[in-house]
């Protein structure tokens, strides 16, 4: 029997166990239950946004640079505990644990750029505006913030959000995906050994009662979501109802085209890394490859070959490619779209429906699957599938493949492979889609360029981390100064100019 760990809330800088609902967590390459995670009420999210707002005042007149200094803290570490926090991820989402490693890296990259908030949080200054006056523009703190995450990224994800809002001087209450609740505790321990004041942090683990009560809450002046698009959706249309800033990040379809002119055996390498990899679980993971002239020729019998020999088993297992899918639920609902695709008249060449790993039947597996010839008319190529299921589409010219990408409701990511320039730069210039790779299959920006896709792959107005991150967890306020007596005499009723 696998010990079933309780998994609460962390508040006001200590672990809150849970008081009533909770869900089952599990590891999804056995199928064991191995922890039991709390749902917080109404009433525990009260608690956690009351524990931020007490300690923001304080927080928000901390000096930057101090506040930078603690996030260098716990910068040093997370990179000291990023196996912790690997293997925590793989353990309860599946991915492999290399895999995982890499997540816990690009959530460190966010850090990193977090600790340079002092010179980011920089206002600009105009001396002598008007004659005696100066004019000076300051990016102040929101207060109480929160982030709602989904289950693909438990560390990553987060951390795309919480340095940057706490470094810019709010305080955060994070809402993780209750399928793989674990890591959130670790990090919010690394935060209080780091040196945070207790309520900086906040973690509230829960289903929709706990998003729903933050959407709410008139404490809470941001949300930040990611998730799937009919949620982020919902979340936009709630938080700004609720007079909030909101930037919700919603699901994708992201495609790579590939010209005839590439090289081919790359463009194969990048489509089952970034088709297959975590299990096709990433919002920027390639599910849809559309094959220009006579690639499609060449590069479906390289795709099978590599499919078919996937190391698929237990991420724990340095040596697997790929894990199991997160959720049984999940599983179920890929097969159906496979079984759909085949329905639909798509032609099945790599079927990973009937797939188990010997000494893991428990497990929610599933294979690598490849499906050549879909139409732009199939549920496989409309819908995201969220799974290891690549659809091949074969058009005669660029022009027919661009419209493709651009008349498809999501747009978060997109790639092309191809040896010539003109055609790359013409697909940089006209292509929809938020994040664009040329020769570069997963193009997820850097921490200072931010995060944020196109259509219905994002709504609100500005993107995740980078420049935008701190605009949208900051208030720009403008201060106009005339020292050390007033030159105008009597009331002015004309619109001020200057003088
Ligand atoms: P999800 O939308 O089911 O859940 C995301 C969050 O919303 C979780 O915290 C969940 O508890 C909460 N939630 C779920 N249902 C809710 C409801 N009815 N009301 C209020 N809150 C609710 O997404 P998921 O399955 O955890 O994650 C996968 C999805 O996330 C995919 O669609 C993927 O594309 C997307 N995603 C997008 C990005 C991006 O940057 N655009 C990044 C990662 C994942």
């Amino acid at each position: 029997m696998t010990p079933i760990t309780p998994i609460g809330h962390y508040i006001g800088g200590r672990v809150v166990p849970g008081d009533g609902r909770t869900q089952d967590v599990t590891n999804p390459a056995t199928g064991a239950v191995t922890g039991r995670v709390a749902l917080a009420t109404a009433a525990t999210v009260d608690q956690a946004v009351a524990a931020a707002r007490t300690a923001f005042p304080a927080w928000a007149d901390t000096p930057p640079i101090r506040r930078a200094r603690l996030m260098n803290a716990f910068l040093a570490l997370v990179r000291q505990h990023k196996d912790n926090l690997a293997r925590a991820i793989t353990a309860e989402h599946g991915k492999v644990f290399t895999d995982a490693q890499g997540e816990v890296e690009r959530g460190i990259d966010i850090i990193e750029f977090a600790c340079g908030m002092p010179q980011l949080l920089k206002g600009d200054y105009t001396d002598q505006v008007s004659t005696g006056m100066d004019n000076w523009t300051l990016r102040q703190p929101l207060g109480v913030v929160a982030g709602i995450t989904p289950f693909n990224f438990p560390v990553m994800v987060p951390m795309w959000m919480f340095p940057v809002a706490i470094a810019a001087g709010n305080t955060f209450v994070l809402k993780p995906s209750p399928t793989d609740p674990s890591a959130s505790l670790i990090y919010a321990d690394l935060m209080k050994q780091a040196g945070f004041p207790d309520g900086v942090f906040n973690v509230v683990q829960g289903d929709k009662v706990a998003v729903d009560a933050l959407l709410e809450h008139p404490d809470v002046k941001a949300i930040s979501f990611v998730g799937s698009t009919p949620i982020a959706n919902y979340i936009y249309e709630t938080g700004a109802r609720h007079g909030k800033r909101v930037q919700a990040l919603g699901g994708a379809k992201n495609h790579m085209m590939i010209m005839p002119d590439a090289d081919m055996e790359k463009a194969a390498d990048a489509l089952i890394g970034a088709g297959y990899g975590s299990a096709g679980e990433r919002c920027m993971a390639i599910s849809v490859a559309i094959m220009v002239g006579d690639a499609g020729d060449k590069l479906i019998p390289i795709l099978k070959a590599r499919a078919e020999t996937l190391k698929i088993t237990n991420g724990e297992d340095l040596s697997a490619e790929m894990g199991p899918i997160v959720t049984a639920a999940a599983r179920d609902r890929i097969r159906g779209y496979i079984d759909a695709g085949v329905a639909e008249g798509a032609e099945l060449v790599v079927d990973g429906r009937d797939f188990s790993v010997p000494g893991h039947e428990g497990g929610f597996w599933l294979g690598a699957t490849l499906f050549d010839r879909v139409t732009p008319d199939m549920k496989i190529y409309r819908d995201e599938i969220f799974g290891p299921v690549l659809s091949c589409l074969r058009v005669d010219t660029f022009a027919e493949g661009l419209t493709l990408i651009n008349d498809h409701e999501f747009g978060n990511g997109v790639s092309l492979f191809t040896r010539d320039g003109h055609v790359a730069r013409e697909f940089g210039r006209r292509v929809q889609v938020g994040m664009v790779g040329i020769n570069v299959p997963i193009p997820v920006p850097m921490a200072w360029h931010g995060f944020g896709g196109w259509k219905r792959s994002l709504f609100g107005d500005m993107h995740v981390y980078g420049e935008e991150g701190v605009r949208f967890y900051t208030k720009q306020k403008s201060i106009m100064q005339r020292w050390p007596e007033s030159i105008v005499e009597g009331a002015e009723f004309t619109m001020p100019v200057a003088t």
